[in-house]
């Protein structure tokens, strides 16, 4: 997106990869189909210790702006849930459409490109020791994107080349990611693996409704996904098994209605049949509505509510969609994406300290911020 921005304008533009081809992350997205933007981005949908900083670029290339893109080169597309816009056929068409429109500009992509050093020239301008050999420019972007799915290409070199001009690098870790359970808590839930249902995952004041499956190492599911990204080993995360429901009330009105039944039975009804019976396993113990004081259907409800999951960890960079934390935007100019200690050096995407929910919000900033620096460099 940056190569073709700043080749629209002009400018002679490489784009050096050292993975056999480019855009090995859009292929894999979305199950295939790239889940390329979401027509809902605002700032809100992105975490970083700068809440402030994607603003600009945000506001500058939106979605409209790519779906407009997409639409040039008549990809079909449609809304899946929640503003999250996928291709019809594949996502193959998208890295096919930024390939095309990046040859129009006369931007050049070269992959198998290792690039071993970088460093500044006195007058300006940086020279690149590569597989290619040496390559001098004027303006540097770096697009290395983060640190998972190592397999695909992933590397912590952008990380090391902002520290080696100075930039500081906030600690990184997986976010969108599925949470491992261990010990007495993976036991309890690990047979229920496949156990899929909608829950309202809260973590740190963020909360999220979507479904949530059993794993045979933790739980994953979207709405764990998105709260992994708040969450950190230790933290308090809690779901609420019944998000639908007033759940005090649909309680009493059981209790009123169904008294002889058993709790175990009533959950088994709102709840998959398994789920809810380790449930009362461990949780719950049931007897019949009736013999539960008002206190205690008080404490079932709580529990239903504000279900507490003691998580051990993530499953890592293997399985994380995404990197949290990475250049620290405070030392980066937040419409162009310039170093403000080196001129002519610029970052985007992922490496930056800019990281969205699940949704098409991550593949939104890299175009943003793309957009923002070629615009410039
Ligand atoms: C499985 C999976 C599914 C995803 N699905 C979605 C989705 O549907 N929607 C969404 O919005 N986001 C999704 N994401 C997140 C999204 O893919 C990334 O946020 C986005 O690709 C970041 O773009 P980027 O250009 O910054 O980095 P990347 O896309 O990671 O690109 C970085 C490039 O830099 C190259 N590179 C790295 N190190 C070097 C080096 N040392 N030398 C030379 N080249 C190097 C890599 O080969 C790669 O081509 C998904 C991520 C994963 C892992």
């Amino acid at each position: 997106m940056c190569a073709i921005a700043a080749g629209a304008r002009g400018r002679r533009v490489r784009v050096l990869d050292h993975a056999n081809k480019v855009g090995k992350k859009i292929l894999m997205s979305g199950g295939g189909r790239c889940n390329f933007t979401n027509t809902g981005t605002t700032p809100a949908q992105y975490l970083s210790a700068n809440p402030h900083f994607c603003k600009s670029a945000l506001a500058r290339y939106t979605p409209a702006d790519f779906i407009a893109m997409v639409e040039a080169h008549r990809i079909a597309w449609h809304e899946k849930e929640l503003g999250q816009l996928f291709c019809d056929d594949s996502a193959k068409q998208i890295v096919r459409m930024l390939l095309d429109e990046t040859a129009a500009v006369g931007a050049g992509v070269h992959t198998h490109c290792s690039i071993e050093t970088v460093e500044r020239l006195d007058g300006g301008g940086f020279r690149l020791r590569t597989g290619l050999g040496t390559i001098e420019c004027a303006s540097l972007v770096v697009a290395t994107g983060g640190l998972s799915i190592p397999s695909m290409g992933a590397s912590g070199f952008g990380y090391a080349l902002a520290r080696q001009f100075g930039h500081a690098v906030l600690a990184t870790r997986a976010g969108l990611v599925p949470l491992t359970l261990s010990g007495k808590h993976q036991a309890r839930l690990q047979d229920l693996s496949g156990v899929a249902f909608e829950v309202e995952a809260r973590c740190n004041g963020a909360g999220f409704r979507n479904r949530m499956l059993v794993t045979h190492r933790g739980i994953s599911g979207p709405a764990i996904l998105q709260v992994s990204s708040y969450w950190q080993p230790g933290d308090d995360l809690r779901l609420d098994l019944l998000p639908d429901r007033d759940i005090p009330s649909w309680l009493a009105v059981q209790q009123r209605e169904r008294g002889a039944t058993e709790l175990r039975t009533v959950l088994s009804e709102a709840l998959p049949r398994r789920f809810a019976q380790r449930l009362c396993e461990v949780w719950l113990p049931s007897r019949p509505l009736r013999q539960y004081t008002p206190a205690q259907l008080q404490q079932v409800a709580d529990t239903l509510q504000s279900w507490p999951l003691v998580a051990s960890g993530t499953e890592g960079y293997r399985t994380a969609e995404v990197t949290l934390g990475g250049v620290d935007t405070h030392e980066l100019s937040s419409s162009t994406m310039m170093s403000r200690r080196v001129p002519g050096l610029y970052f985007i995407g992922e490496v930056v300290d800019v990281t969205g929910w699940l949704g098409g919000y991550n593949f939104q900033w890299a175009w943003a911020s793309g957009h923002a620096a070629g615009e410039v460099a």
